[in-house]
């Protein structure tokens, strides 16, 4: 198992709490070292994590890490980190942290109309991360420590999206000084804007769909009657920056790029989240019934996700056998995880007896499809098989180490096990990445108790320890 020390001392150990940041009243008050802004994207993203604004779905997270890293293998700084994540509110907005995190509401997937936009929003992130231009804001910030400065990020965001969720960080900082960073973005969003288009011409999207996505913003706008959506907010747009991208995009040729499976799956599972099960039935139903513009792969595995969440698994099961021909005709959508991960879903439901070979084999074929392995996870538990649910979780947490589904399902495994200090030490690294520390103090409090090797208590010391730092941090800010 991986140490918590190993992944949180990375984002935490290298700054002495008690004195501040070292050395930052030195460095020229604009420009963090990049170790400094991914400390403090790391801390933020505790916050949020803690204030439960995560999307938690693997399948949505995967598929915006794949199309992300596409895009900044094309940006100045393709071997830098980066975290794409979503948030789970309806309301239309995208941000970037400092040190890579970039975060994109729910309703801002479901606004796009297209990949290629979806595209040009996050290139757009990334360029105000390869830029650090939050980060410059923040450390004009002058903030003492590290969790000031991330509180101050988090702030700056809070304050120029509106969002409620995060109107509480807000108070933690000078209101003040978090109105003057209102002020010197349109630069930035120009810069943004010159520096996100060519990342999304050079990675072969339509650059058209650029100012499309924006004039349908600004439109919005105007109907809503200056109820901006926070992403213009966040972003402030003008006439004049409208022009000046299609100024640009107007020597490219207009290329029509098919949208993945993948971006359409993922938008009909966000657009069923939204809706009641029976609304999200319905929906679906109409949709393919008057052939509504749209994937019909895509509204049909909306439609059986909603007819599984309703326990109708016969039909579901009916309307999969449908879903599968169709895939089978169509060469994208013959080899996807995401519809390999319903298909094992209804026939769970339908209690096939075949179920845990159909796994077996699925796991092979995507190894790391997440939201399959804890599927199939789940299943192995269920027949006393944890083991083998052990070792393939072993192998997950080492790629995605702050992965809190795959720690539950490691404690639940141990627990099986009758290994006390292994279950709760796992517990305790899924609270802790939940941004609940005193919870998982708790839990390695109690690990420490059942008892283990020097080596695992020795890690369970320097966990603590660590965790003892974070509350420190916590309550400085
Ligand atoms: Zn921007």
């Amino acid at each position: 198992m991986r140490k918590l020390t190993l992944i949180l001392l990375l984002s935490f150990s290298s700054f002495a709490f008690g004195d501040g940041l070292p050395d930052l009243g030195d460095v020229s008050q604009t420009v963090l070292t990049p170790i400094q802004e991914r400390q403090i994207g790391q801390q933020s993203m505790l916050e949020i994590r803690y204030t439960r604004q995560l999307l938690d779905d693997a399948e949505i997270s995967d598929y915006l890490n794949q199309l992300g890293y596409r895009l900044v293998g094309y940006s100045s700084e393709p071997s830098l980190e980066f975290e794409f994540f979503a948030l789970n509110d309806f309301g239309v907005n995208a941000f970037a942290l400092p040190g890579g995190f970039i975060g994109v509401n729910a309703g801002l997937l479901l606004t796009t109309q297209s990949e290629s936009e979806l595209a040009s929003v996050l290139s757009h992130e990334i360029a105000h991360v390869t830029q650090h231009h939050l980060a410059r804001m923040v450390a004009s910030q002058k903030g003492d420590t590290l969790a000031s400065m991330a509180a101050i990020a988090v702030a700056i965001l809070a304050a120029r999206s509106n969002s409620q969720a995060s109107q509480a960080a807000l108070a933690s900082v000078q209101a003040r000084a978090v109105q003057k960073q209102l002020d010197f973005t349109r630069i930035h969003e120009q810069e943004a804007d010159r520096i996100g288009l060519d990342i999304l011409q050079k990675a072969d999207f339509n650059a058209h769909a650029m100012p499309e996505f924006l004039e349908r913003l600004q439109r919005a706008t105007r109907l809503l009657e200056g109820n901006a959506p926070n992403y213009l907010r966040t972003h402030p747009i003008t006439s004049d920056r409208i022009a000046d991208i299609e100024n640009r995009v107007n020597k490219q040729p207009y290329r029509l790029m098919p949208d993945s499976l993948d971006f359409q799956l993922v938008r009909s599972k966000l657009i069923g989240a939204q809706k009641t099960t029976v609304d999200a039935i319905s929906y679906f139903n109409d949709a393919l019934t008057t052939h509504k513009h749209g994937n019909p792969i895509a509204q049909r595995y909306g439609l059986v996700n909603a007819l599984l969440r309703n326990n109708e698994v016969e039909r579901a099961s009916q309307e999969l056998e449908i879903l599968r021909t169709q895939a089978h005709a169509s060469p994208q959508s013959q080899n996807n995880a995401m519809l390999a991960t319903l298909s094992g879903q209804v026939k769970r439901a339908t209690k096939a007896s075949d179920t845990l070979d159909y796994y077996r084999t699925a796991v092979r074929n995507f190894p790391r499809h997440r939201a399959l392995i804890y599927d199939y996870v789940d299943l192995l538990l269920q027949s006393k098989q944890a083991e083998i649910a052990v070792k393939l979780l072993a192998e997950q947490v080492v790629r995605h180490p702050a992965d809190t589904t795959l720690y539950n399902l490691q404690a639940r495994s141990y627990n099986q096990l009758n290994k006390s200090f292994e279950q709760h030490q796992a517990q305790a690294y899924s609270y802790a990445w939940q941004g609940n520390l005193f919870a998982a103090i708790e839990q390695l409090e109690l690990a420490k108790q059942a008892g283990g090797s020097f080596y695992q208590l020795s890690t369970v010391e320097s966990d603590l320890r660590e965790l003892h730092e974070m509350l420190g941090a916590r309550a400085k800010k």
